[in-house]
């Protein structure tokens, strides 16, 4: 059985405050090349592109569009598929702009990599990419995003917009999931 383990992983004010950092960050790196369109991959990271588009908005940076991405490579269950399943595309033109490719969490690194090159082709300025979280130790492909919220441990994380079975996204903290052995 999986049960959602008693203490937040990472807390409400944390997962805020280093938003309000990372935002620091992507506006004064990118604030020079004029607006950005943002790609946030559904649905994990709907809470995050939330809070942090907000915060890129307060840091004065121009956010031209946002378009999203539907891409899926869990089943269900803790366990990847390998394999990724874009659902839905993203029909706007995006040459020449700068794109924000946001993700709730890089694991083996397929997805954001298989992404970030299906969005190469479309001829933008230019992807830099972000996620709220990072696995480090489970990577199986080379990919290192521009930005990082956090790096964790092998662990199964929820909330702030992960599920487990489409449960505990609207969380509003990361929590981990815990197999108990009866
Ligand atoms: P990757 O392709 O890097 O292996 O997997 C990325 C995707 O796997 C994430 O966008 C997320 O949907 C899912 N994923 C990986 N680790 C976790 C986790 O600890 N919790 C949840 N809820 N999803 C995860
Ligand atoms: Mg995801």
């Amino acid at each position: 059985m999986f049960t959602l383990s008693h203490t937040p992983l990472i807390k409400e004010d944390e997962i805020a405050s280093r938003i309000a950092d990372l935002a620091r960050m992507i506006a004064d790196d990118l604030r020079r090349y004029g607006p950005i369109t943002a790609v946030p991959m559904l649905r994990g990271c709907f809470v995050f592109a939330a809070d942090l588009l907000r915060a890129l908005s307060r840091e004065g940076v121009e956010i031209d569009e946002v378009c999203f991405l539907t891409a899926s490579s869990y089943g269900s269950g803790t366990t990847s598929s390998g394999t990724i399943k874009v659902l839905q595309s993203i029909t706007t033109d995006l040459k020449d702009r700068n794109i924000l490719l946001l993700d709730d969490i890089i694991d083996t690194g397929r997805t954001l990599k298989h992404i970030k090159e299906l969005l190469g082709d479309m001829q933008p300025s230019r992807i830099m990419t972000c996620t709220l979280l990072d696995k480090p130790s489970r990577r199986e492909v080379e990919f290192e995003p521009d930005y990082v919220g956090f790096s964790i441990n092998d662990v199964f994380v929820v909330g702030y917009g992960l599920d487990f079975d489409q449960k505990y996204r609207a969380l509003p903290y990361i929590g981990i999931i815990e197999e108990q052995i009866a």
